[in-house]
């Protein structure tokens, strides 16, 4: 993927929750790191992040004092809160304490990166994970939608990241183990036949004819390769 160079710090205990942003943010092109704990933030947070998304009930204590610290020491990122505590006086609590926003789960994943892009942008940063487009293949990270010109393609979340990391490097081969390491990421611990069951969904859903492919090419001996002119 073309990463922005903008990193975020996800705080988050749920897994699921976590799996869901993990994917939705590193299709966006972030750097993520993970806490899932108060503690384990507080450590992490030794390194400097363009962003922390925070949920705030975390086993070993509340998040809202880690927001009270954080600001303690002038930490000035932008902070998102992302959590079940929907009361008025809760949200009004969240954001005195230093918090820029304030986001109730459930969340509408799209109002949620609109409003992390609305942060970096109130700080000067702009994702610059456009759209992408190449013949009439697109795909728009920030809407998570892909398509081939009018139709729009159902993918699933690590389809649609493997055609957007493709897309960004149009004419580059990339061995199955880069793959695994750039688009699942290296903790994954995937195997080879894992990329080439998704290549091999994406071409049905992108090629014309799957067994001649135009857009998504195999090099033999390699992996495989995005087209650089369909
Ligand atoms: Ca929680």
């Amino acid at each position: 993927m073309a990463r922005t160079d903008l990193s975020i710090l996800l705080v988050e205990d749920d897994e699921r929750i976590r799996m869901e942003l993990l994917d939705a943010l590193g299709a966006a092109g972030f750097t993520v790191d993970i806490a899932v704990s108060r503690s384990d933030a507080s450590r992490t947070l030794r390194d400097d992040y363009d962003l922390l998304l925070l949920d705030l009930g975390l086993p070993d204590g509340d998040g809202l004092d880690l927001v009270r610290d954080l600001r303690a020491q002038g930490r000035a990122m932008p902070i998102i809160i992302l959590t079940a505590r929907d009361a008025p006086e809760q949200r009004v609590r969240g954001l005195d304490v230093g918090a820029d926003d304030y986001v109730v789960k459930p969340f509408h994943l799209p109002e949620l990166m609109a409003r992390i892009r609305s942060q970096l942008r109130r700080i000067g940063r702009s994702t610059g994970a456009g759209p992408v487009r190449l013949g009439d293949l697109w795909a728009d990270p920030s809407g998570r939608q892909a398509g081939l010109g009018e139709r729009n393609l159902a993918l699933k979340p690590r389809e649609f990241e493997l055609l957007v990391f493709l897309m960004r490097h149009p004419g580059r081969a990339w061995t199955r183990d880069q793959l695994l390491d750039r688009v699942w990421g290296s903790s994954y611990g995937g195997e080879a036949r894992t990329v080439d069951s998704h290549v091999r969904r994406l071409r049905a859903c992108i090629e014309t004819d799957p067994g001649d492919p135009r857009y998504i090419q195999t090099v033999w001996g390699v992996g495989y390769r995005m087209v650089e002119e369909p």
